[in-house]
């Protein structure tokens, strides 16, 4: 297919999202990535067009292989790893940016202009690269995070972040309830480690240590105690995340 990203209209379920056509890695090098995956939000689909442009310009040429992950598909990825499955590594569902349509995975390697000069190419167009090699692992995955996001990555940290940039987009389908639930308690884990100086397994297990803590973090704030995190509980959190 031609080299170029074009953009194919609003996706149905998900909030800002556009549906792109941009040339894949699968099946024959170049065919449509699989529609699955070839999502973004439109500011970040607007900027690739113009990385696309740029690059196409100078007789390169520019592959994806990865792009928007479901939150089952990313659990997926990140079961596989811990398998050895696969040999990247892929966080659990909730902490990538793939998962907020907002990351591509390029073909590195195969550009024909080099990868300095494509990655010079994606900055200019607001896609950011998270690892400085042009070789080593993870080299090839860019992130569109706009100013807005940039601070709020300064002021909580990379995996609130892409929680709330997935949150935005309403990327809740394919969870199960079981699913939702670990991550909430993952949740809680993180956030009392963070404001308790805790050390808790971040593990979505609701145990003995996790209630204990839930304890300490009520009377500690004038709340009932009773080691369930319920909505009051979880918003004197986020209140408190907040300001942290
Ligand atoms: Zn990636």
């Amino acid at each position: 297919m031609e080299m170029r990203c074009e953009i194919l209209g609003a996706d149905e379920r998900l909030q800002g999202v556009v549906k792109v056509r941009v040339p894949g890695i699968y099946g024959r090098k170049g065919d449509p990535l699989p529609r699955r995956m070839a999502k973004l939000v439109e500011p970040a689909a607007v900027a690739l067009q113009r990385v696309y442009q740029d690059i196409v310009r100078e007789g390169g040429h520019l592959y994806i292989s990865d792009m928007f992950r479901s939150a089952s598909q990313q659990q997926k990825a990140h079961e596989d790893w811990k398998l050895g499955r696969k040999s990247a590594f892929s966080p659990p569902s909730c902490s990538s940016v793939h998962e907020a349509a907002r990351a591509i995975d390029i073909d590195a390697f195969d550009t024909g202009i080099g990868h300095r000069r494509v990655r010079e190419l994606l900055n200019r167009h607001g896609w950011t690269h998270i690892v400085e090699t042009l070789t080593g692992p993870e080299c090839w995955h860019y992130e569109f995070r706009e100013e807005r996001w940039e601070e709020y990555r300064a002021q909580h940290g990379y995996a609130a972040m892409a929680r709330a940039m997935k949150e935005e987009i309403g990327n809740r389908a394919g969870l199960t309830r079981a699913q939702r639930q670990e991550e909430e308690i993952r949740w809680l884990q993180a956030s009392l480690n963070k404001l308790l100086r805790t050390r808790l397994v971040v593990d979505g297990i609701y145990g003995e240590k996790t209630k204990e803590a839930v304890r300490k973090f009520q009377r500690r704030h004038g709340l009932q105690v009773d080691g369930i995190a319920g909505p009051i509980t979880k918003g004197k959190i986020r209140e408190l995340l907040a300001e942290v």
